[in-house]
């Protein structure tokens, strides 16, 4: 399978079907105004299909399905073995059609089809296989209250969840929010990105198949001006989980006290750093580790390590090293199997990198990289550039680029470090290098992140819960902890004869 050629790929692709409608109560539905959008592929401009625009009132309607499927119990009172047989059903039915979400997500977005089958399709199913088998393992508590006392904190399902994610990992992203909010017993109205939704709409079919009852998993393909707004400002929308920008972010707190004070749980944009300290041993692996935590999925990458904080003693030799994979890392077209780099989303997104490549160059030193590229004469692509010698106060080591752009920033002490480090209104993750394990645990406990990795890059599992501090935004994904964003505790308390 992942061993398919160029052409290989490019057979099956060209066979491929989209679903290109809303999807509510379990059926394909058109956007009540008939209005379509083009879903375009980055890599070579063509359009791939016409997706429903869905604006209020097919969010409306989708919320009020969502609602009734809740209130029936179908899914939300489901005994948790089943619920959980049903979730693991479609992790199986994910993985039966990795080949199809890997290409639905490539050439939507533009990201390599190397790392969609053998990361982001892979990882949705593992997502959901992870939940599902929680379910059935979870306990209730009762209070340690006297004698006379029953007093019973349950966790129930909220009601009705709004999901709106990114384009970046766009399976995985609708992976994240869905898996938990479903497995927690809720019913789900999910916005995926306008540059990206084919890959959610495929989803909430293969939910249907698993046994996910009709209702209970709805997508409204559309922009965020309207249907995002549309569910950010619903009446009866329990919580929204969100995945993207800080202003974005921000402006969906606003909908949640102009509306019904819903729960916003905010996961959004950083400008992560990583420190090279002198002391770390094996700088192959640190180098090596640096370009993958810049340049991989085109530096699209929320907790991406965009600022490199290099110890001055071993700059020069960390830098040449660097540029040297940075050479090697040009960017293909995203079917082909040697493409070390895919396309960037969409023209906007390519206009916005080079707007801050242009700055860069009128400040710091640019070592390698700096242009948009054409592929076969086609698409959005961006050479991997590096920017050395860079002040940590300039605007691209500030603000989040979001491609594959890297800011190398000298320091002398480790106090310099974090200093710099943490002068960031982002908190998303953070990575240290350095075989000096006091110093690990020092800076890691200094250090302003939801995630900090030692000797590696960008940790991130099931296991653990991602997600930052600062304007990164508070909520997590993953982990048993994902749970406490779909679920409320209630408090029972029963007076007996003891
Ligand atoms: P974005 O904020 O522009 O869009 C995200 C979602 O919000 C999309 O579905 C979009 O349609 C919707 N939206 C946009 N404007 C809206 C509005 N006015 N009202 C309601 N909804 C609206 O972000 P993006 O460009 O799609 O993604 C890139 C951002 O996502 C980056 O900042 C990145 O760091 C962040 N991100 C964060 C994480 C994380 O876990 N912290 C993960 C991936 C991406």
């Amino acid at each position: 399978m992942t061993n398919y050629s160029f052409e290989e790929w490019k057979k099956v692709a060209s066979k491929i079907s989209f679903r290109n409608k809303a999807f509510i109560n379990g059926k394909f539905v058109e956007a009540k105004s008939g209005k379509t959008f083009d879903s375009i592929n980055p890599a070579t401009d063509e359009v791939l299909t016409s997706v429903a625009e869905c604006c209020q009132e097919d969010v409306d309607f989708a919320v009020e399905i969502a609602r009734k499927s809740f209130q029936k119990g179908s899914w939300s009172k489901m005994p948790p073995a089943e619920r959980k047989a049903v979730l693991l059903k479609l992790a199986d039915l994910i993985r039966e059609n990795l080949e199809e979400f890997a290409l639905l997500d490539s050439l939507d977005m533009g990201k390599l089809i190397t790392d969609a089958v053998t990361i982001d399709a892979p990882g949705s199913a593992a997502f959901f296989q992870w939940h599902a088998e929680a379910i059935d393992k979870m306990y209730d508590e009762i209070a340690p209250t006297g004698p006379g006392d029953l007093a019973m904190v349950t966790r129930e399902p909220l009601g009705v969840i709004g999901a709106v994610v990114p384009w970046n990992f766009p399976l995985d992203m609708a992976t994240w929010k869905a898996s938990a909010a479903l497995a927690a017993g809720n019913s789900l109205v999910l916005k995926p990105a306008e540059q990206s939704p084919l890959s959610a709409l495929r989803l909430a079919e293969l939910a249907i198949e698993a046994g996910v009852p009709e209702g209970v998993f709805n997508v409204v393909p559309g922009f965020g001006e309207t249907a995002g707004k549309a569910l950010g400002l619903h009446q009866d929308v329990d919580c929204i989980a969100f995945t993207g920008s800080t202003a974005v972010g921000k402006l969906f707190q606003q909908y949640a006290g102009q509306s019904n004070m819903k729960q916003v749980w905010l996961e959004t944009g950083g400008k992560s750093p990583n420190l090279i300290f002198s002391d770390c041993n094996d700088l192959e692996s640190a180098i090596n580790m640096a370009a993958f935590g810049i340049f991989f999925n085109q530096g699209e990458v929320c907790s991406a390590n965009s600022r490199l904080l290099v110890e001055r003693s071993v700059q020069n030799e960390f830098v040449e090293r660097l540029a040297k994979i940075a050479k090697d890392t040009q960017p293909g077209h995203p079917l082909h199997p040697d493409s070390k780099m895919g396309a960037i989303v969409n023209e906007e997104q390519t206009k916005r990198i080079v707007s801050y490549i242009e700055k860069g160059k009128q400040k710091a030193d640019l070592i390698i990289g700096g242009e948009q590229i054409k592929v076969d004469g086609k698409g959005c692509y961006v050479q991997p550039t590096i920017f050395n010698n860079v002040n940590a106060n300039d605007v691209i080591a500030k603000e989040e680029i979001f491609g594959p752009v890297l800011s190398v920033i000298p320091f002398d002490t480790e106090e310099e470090a974090l200093s710099i480090a943490n002068d960031s209104e982002y908190g998303l993750a953070a990575s240290v290098w350095t075989d000096d394990l006091s110093r690990a645990l020092r800076v890691s406990d200094h250090l302003h992140a939801g995630t900090v990795s030692v000797n590696t890059v960008d940790a991130l599992n099931t296991v653990t819960p991602f997600g930052g501090v600062k304007q990164s935004g508070y909520g997590k994904d993953l982990s048993l902890h994902s749970f406490n964003k779909y679920t409320s505790l209630k408090t029972r308390w029963i007076k007996y004869k003891a």
